[in-house]
């Protein structure tokens, strides 16, 4: 080893330049990471992979200027440098440091880091004079001549520079060796590859503007951020994320408070920033640190309308009582991702220079962003993912670059690509190498099942599913039955076996688990797992040999307690796949055909099909009795109103149906609760610092406020002090006249809770592990390992828990606590990005069922609706036939306010508005008019449009009394029988797959293997969700208990505000 020294010029963030010596120790032995290597490399983890025609050497200027065009994953064979990386950790910051390393980690990149710099003879010292660049540059030339000789030249290397002086000084000195441009090297090697192309020459514009900036300044300039941390320290300043108050986006944010490091315990509100100059470059999401003004310069949050609404004719001040008020002088962490933003129309760019524009993002929270493109013309009113690059002092916007463009604003694909990139949900097809990690299952070559370390349940168990028609992806299966001397029952829970084909830390793992969840769209669905496993291998299809993971229970025959439970992984042979129509068929005695039987002799017939009515029976029985065991612990029965668009071909909404439940949902239902409450006993027993389950927090009791006020106005008490009172007093709270009444309230309790979340359970003390909807002390989730990769992880857990029952101790292999409870955050982000996803591709589509019906003749746009809130302008109503919700302005932007006309119609007219708890009417020269909670009146519905946002559905009153559609609609009725938040989930999925079936159906042929292989399932082939539900809560967090950014529709002051 030879020591040497070697010489940093590093910028501090005050621009001040430090000289740091350090000792280097050059070696003779530094891992190449080839697969192609021959010497002998101690190479661990990641290898460059053979099969390329080339390996790469960026340069240190690309790789710090153009890192995210190399992150494309089709680019590969990449070789970093040390030196590089070096560069963009001391030049770029920790962000980009960080996405570079993840990079260099992610085994789906083809990608790595080469250490040149303690390579005895790859490392060049600096010479004196040398500038840095050119000192790098030859540094990493240095490099590649060195890996290209150490694989003894079987395979070319490229390095790529953007420096042209550098092009002309190495092109001729090795064979081997190429030098070329960024452009270049795109252009010659990947010219397929049209979007890395573009990318590049969107930042390269990007980097040519920002060196002709200007010097004036708009802003402050932000503190360093070590005077930052100590004055956060001190308690002089205050840490916490930016919100943007999304109705008030220019003028109104809140800071809030990241509990353990402030130090300024006093304040227990949030921080408001009033004005751009005060935010001073914030953009929504990140971490900044904020001054307090002085208290005489604190103000109030504006509780009126957004603009434009008439705020000054309101009886109620337009601010709240003055708040804690501050400006933000520096930032901690950007929390920039991609935007998706829209280019303004020809008429707004021929003014300025233009090659940059000012393009508006589609989230109303993030600022305008100007970009430097030559495409501009082009580019009109279209979407583009665009990336902020840097907000200067002396800058009014920030600037930023395209990325790719999406397509025509108000296009169906561009607008659901919009949905996906808003939430970065980024789902890419599976990549080859994914897919042959695959386990091969052909016709010539079928896949054979093994019995070996599994119990064989094939001959002893009368196994079957019961899922929607058509479904495919069958993750769980039932069985039930007598035991011998007929004291004990036992049931059988049986879910694909995943984890067997999935190994941990395989690329299809790694996928899934960026993945998460399979994410649902109004019309399309992205599988969180390649279709081989999840529709075929994994899929527990009926008559076939398939893996599962049992859970088997004795129970008492007459008293069904549990005796024993077992738990292991079995080969199972489903013996009928049933559908939820079919099986409540069987249940209810009617006459039903089971296709499994169709072929056999009428006596064989009917002694099968006793057997599995009896089967089914005993099934009932049991779930029933689990569902009243659980109903007497305080399980709340809630509500949710779902409805199912139904698409064309072409995917245009022909009707929106409501759905109906069938006792078998809930049986089903019920059997997969009990199977995850029980594995997650097993689990947290055995590991109980390091389990992952899933927990349901108490709400807050301020929540409720607005559910008991109302039921007070209907004369029912709703008492809310625990899951069991809340449970009974919704069950009494009935009127027998209008069964809505019963349903809303319960969308109202669902709205009141919390979102049930995952976590590890080492980081929270035991008696938060409750499940508060369902009651349960313990709950996981075991029983959708196809679809959920929380279920994939349990299903590890379990394994390792049933070997340490066998004596081996498993637990050091087995993920901590510390990094479960990452993977649980993780996990719990996908799943509001799935709900929020699918939200609002239910409300793009019902803005698109709406757009072409002119609402002042069709009748489909008008409506029954139900007044469910009061707001000081106006209230909340829900639209039974639509399931939607809404609101309602008695006041327009003229200052107007509905009034009545003879027959109950309604029209605009001067006036005034009143508001009361249960009630709010308008007074007008023709009278008052009264709009009472759970009243039923008549709206219009129509679409308001917008170019550079969503559309939205804007409602308006027709008159104060019921509609009656000119043909009753059939409404679903009060539900018979409690519903759960499974028996919606399989609703739903009974639906999606019903609706697959039939296009497949209609389609005719199904697709080839090799097409079910590869792409995503994108058909038409989904519903829609009306009004979503979830497991008892689907808010956005931010719509409930949104202390700061004040979401509109659950305004503090009870104002309703248009966005
Ligand atoms: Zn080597």
């Amino acid at each position: 080893m030879i020591k040497t020294e070697k010489i940093f010029h590093l910028k501090s963030s005050r621009g001040w330049k430090v000289r740091v010596v350090r000792e280097h120790y050059l070696r003779e032995h530094v891992p190449c990471h080839s697969s192609l290597c021959q010497a002998g490399c101690d190479n661990d983890g990641k290898l460059l992979s053979e099969d390329v025609t080339h390996y790469v050497f960026p340069d240190v200027g690309v790789v710090v200027d153009y890192q995210e065009v190399l992150e494309f994953r089709e680019l590969r064979g990449v070789v970093f440098t040390q030196t590089a990386c070096h560069a963009v950790q001391h030049s770029k910051g920790r962000r980009q440091y960080n996405r570079l390393r993840a990079l260099l980690k992610d085994p789906r990149h083809d990608c790595v880091l080469f250490a040149n710099e303690f390579q005895k003879n790859a490392y060049c010292s600096r010479q004196k004079g040398e500038s840095q660049d050119i000192w790098h540059s030859r540094c990493v030339h240095s490099a590649a001549v060195w890996y290209h000789d150490h694989l003894a030249g079987v395979k070319p290397v490229v390095m790529i520079t953007e420096d042209a002086s550098a092009v002309a000084q190495y092109s001729s000195l090795h064979s081997g060796i190429y030098i070329v441009s960024m452009q270049e090297y795109l252009q010659n090697f990947w010219p397929e590859l049209k979007a890395a192309q573009d990318l590049y020459c969107s930042v390269s514009q990007a980097l040519q503007v920002k060196e002709s900036e200007g010097t004036e300044r708009e802003y402050t300039e932000h503190l360093p951020s070590e005077v930052l941390e100590a004055g956060v320290k001190s308690g002089r300043y205050i840490q916490g994320t930016l919100n943007v108050n999304k109705h008030r986006a220019q003028n109104e944010a809140f800071v809030r408070l990241e509990g353990s490091s402030n130090k300024n315990t006093d304040l227990n509100s949030d921080v408001l920033v009033s004005g751009g100059k005060s935010r001073n470059r914030a953009v929504h999401g990140d971490m900044v640190v904020v001054e307090l003004l002085p208290r005489s310069e604190w103000r109030g949050r504006v509780t009126a309308l957004s603009e434009g609404q008439g705020e000054d004719k309101l009886p109620e001040s337009t601010q709240s009582q003055p708040m804690p008020t501050g400006r933000v002088v520096g930032i901690l962490q950007r929390n920039w991702r991609d935007y998706v933003v829209t280019f303004p129309p020809k008429e707004e760019t021929q003014s300025r220079n233009s090659r940059r524009i000012l393009a508006t993002p589609w989230d109303q929270r993030i600022p305008k962003i100007r970009i430097s493109t030559q495409q501009a013309d082009a580019l009109q009113d279209h979407r583009v993912v665009v990336r902020i690059d840097s907000w200067e002092s002396t800058s009014l916007y920030p600037n930023g670059h395209s990325v790719r463009v999406l397509g025509r604003a108000g296009e169906l694909e561009t607008e659901v690509q919009t949905i996906l990139i808003e939430n970065c949900v980024h789902v890419l097809p599976f990549s080859e190498a994914q897919l042959r990690e695959m386990p091969a299952n052909s016709p010539e070559k079928p896949w054979q099942a093994d019995t070996a370390g599994r119990r064989d349940l094939r001959e002893s168990h009368l196994v079957f599913s019961i899922d929607p028609r058509g479904c495919e992806d069958v993750d769980d299966t039932l069985s039930v039955r007598s035991l011998p001397g007929g004291e004990r029952l036992e049931l059988g829970v049986h879910i694909a076996d995943v984890t067997h084909f999935v190994r941990e830390g395989s690329l299809t793992d790694l996928e899934a688990r960026s993945r998460a969840t399979t994410y649902y769209l109004a019309d399309r669905r992205y599988d969180m797992l390649p279709a081989v496993l999840s529709a075929d291998l994994c899929s527990l299809l009926g008559g076939v040999d398939r893996y599962a993971m049992s859970v088997l229970w004795e129970l008492d025959a007459r008293t069904l307690a549990v005796h024993k439970v077992w738990y292991g992984r079995t080969l199972i042979r489903s013996s009928y796949q049933l559908h939820y129509e079919l099986a409540q068929a069987l249940l209810n005695g009617e006459p039903a055909q089971v296709p499994e039987l169709m072929q056999l002799d009428p006596d064989q017939r009917d002694a099968k099909l006793a057997q599995l009515t009896e089967a089914l029976e005993m099934l009932t029985h049991v779930a029933r009795h689990l569902r009243a065991q659980r109903d007497r612990g305080g399980a709340l029965e809630l509500e949710g109103v779902e409805v199912r668009a139904q698409l064309d071909e072409d995917k245009n909404i022909t009707a929106l149906v409501p759905r109906q439940p069938l006792e078998v949902h809930e049986t089903v239902a019920e059997c997969m609760i009990h199977a995850n409450h029980w594995v997650a006993r097993k689990i947290q027993e055995s590991f109980p610092q390091q389990s992952l389950l899933r927990h349901h927090p108490p709400p807050r009791q301020e929540f409720f406020c607005e559910l008991v006020d109302c039921a007070k106005a209907r004369g029912f008490t709703i008492n809310t002090r625990s899951n069991k009172d809340l449970a009974e007093s919704l069950d009494q709270a009935v009127d027998p006249k209008d069964p809505l009444v019963n349903r809303l309230l319960r969308v109202m309790a669902t709205q009141a809770m919390s979102n049930a979340l995952y976590f590890s359970t080492g980081s929270i003390p035991q008696d938060q592990y409750y499940h508060y909807g369902l009651a349960l002390d313990r709950y996981t989730h075991f029983t959708s390992p196809i679809r959920r990769y929380a279920d994939v992880v349990v299903h590890r857990l379990l394994t390792a828990a049933i070997s340490l029952d066998q004596g081996s101790d498993p637990s050091k292999t087995l993920a901590s606590n510390k990094e479960l409870e990452v993977m649980a955050k993780h996990i719990n982000k996908k799943n509001q990005a799935a709900q929020r996803t699918q939200k609002l591709s239910t409300e793009l589509f019902q803005c698109l069922y709406f757009k072409d019906k002119d609402p002042l003749t069709d009748p489909c746009c008008v409506a029954d609706a139900v007044v469910y809130s009061i707001r000081t302008n106006g209230f909340l109503v829900f639209i039974p036939q639509y399931g939607l919700k809404g609101a309602v302005y008695v006041k327009n932007r003229e200052g107007q306010v509905v009034s009545a006309r003879p027959g109950g119609a309604c029209e605009w007219q001067s006036g005034s508005v009143h508001r009361y708890p249960d009630r709010i009417s308008t007074v007008c020269s023709a009278g008052t008019i009264t709009f009472s909670l759970f009243q039923h009146i008549t709206v219009r519905i129509s679409v308001q449009p917008s170019r550079c946002h969503s559309d939205s559905l804007h409602l308006e009153v027709l008159s104060n009394t019921p509609h009656h559609s000119p043909e009753p609609t059939d409404l679903p009725g009060p539900q018979p029988q409690g519903r759960t938040h499974l028996v919606q989930e399989v609703v739903r999925l009974a639906e999606e797959a019903s609706q697959q079936a039939q296009e497949k159906a209609a389609q005719g042929n199904r697709l080839s293997r090799e097409e079910r292989a590869f792409r995503q399932t994108k058909g038409p082939n989904l519903y829609s969700l009306l009004e979503e539900v979830r497991e008892l809560a689907l808010m956005d967090p931010q719509a409930c208990g949104d202390g700061g950014g004040g979401s509109g529709l659950s305004g503090e002051a009870g104002c309703i505000s248009s966005a």
